[in-house]
């Protein structure tokens, strides 16, 4: 992913969100060097990391941010969320509640960007499918309803991670070009 000399056509700021250890770090850590790593320590500080990609013949640096395992309601700084243009959505398939709580972060999100925003529900853990406890009509449904892009992924077997985020980096590239 050299990015040395290239000139950057656009910048976009992309949000993960969700409860903790649903694996926003390892999808950010496939998504942007196609690495997982099981025993993930939990993320400190805020932070993000960047990977090139070209739509349209346009070079575009994502700027993808990771919560500072502030993941508690309302813990999550309106620094962390301005200026962003796409985020993620994130749950785990295996935990009810993770998914139950999307409501709530959806609104915070809604409640901290611009109405434009890009938006991605994604069902994690997908390699876990017996034992999954959110069925996937559920997810499809609220996406739907909420007007969000849907997909369950796996960070850890790469499924559907690199699809996931060039869906919502193509879609803002879309609205903003
Ligand atoms: P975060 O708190 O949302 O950033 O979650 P992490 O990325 O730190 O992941 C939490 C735990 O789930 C770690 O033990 C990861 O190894 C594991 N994990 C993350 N993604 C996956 C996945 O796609 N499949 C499986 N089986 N485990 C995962
Ligand atoms: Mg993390």
């Amino acid at each position: 992913y050299g990015e040395f000399n290239q000139k950057i056509d656009y910048v976009f700021k992309v949000v993960l969100i969700g409860d903790s250890a649903v694996g926003k770090s390892q999808l950010l850590a496939r998504f942007s060097r196609n690495e997982f790593s099981i025993d993930s320590k939990a993320t400190i500080g805020v932070e993000f990391q960047t990977r090139t990609i070209t739509i349209d013949h346009k070079t575009i640096k994502a700027q993808i941010w990771d919560t500072a395992g502030q993941e508690r309601y309302r813990a999550v700084t309106s620094a962390y969320y301005r200026g962003a243009v796409g985020a993620m959505l994130v749950y785990d398939i295996t935990k009810r509640q993770s998914f139950d709580h999307m409501t709530r972060w959806l609104e915070e999100l809604r409640g901290h960007t611009d109405r434009n925003i890009v938006i991605m529900l994604i069902g994690n853990k997908s390699d876990l499918g017996t034992l999954r406890a959110v069925p996937i009509d559920d997810a499809k449904e609220f996406a739907q309803r909420e007007n969000l892009f849907f997909m369950e992924t796996s960070a850890l077997e790469a499924t559907n991670v690199e699809s996931a985020f060039l869906t919502v980096l193509t879609d803002i590239y879309r609205i903003t070009s």
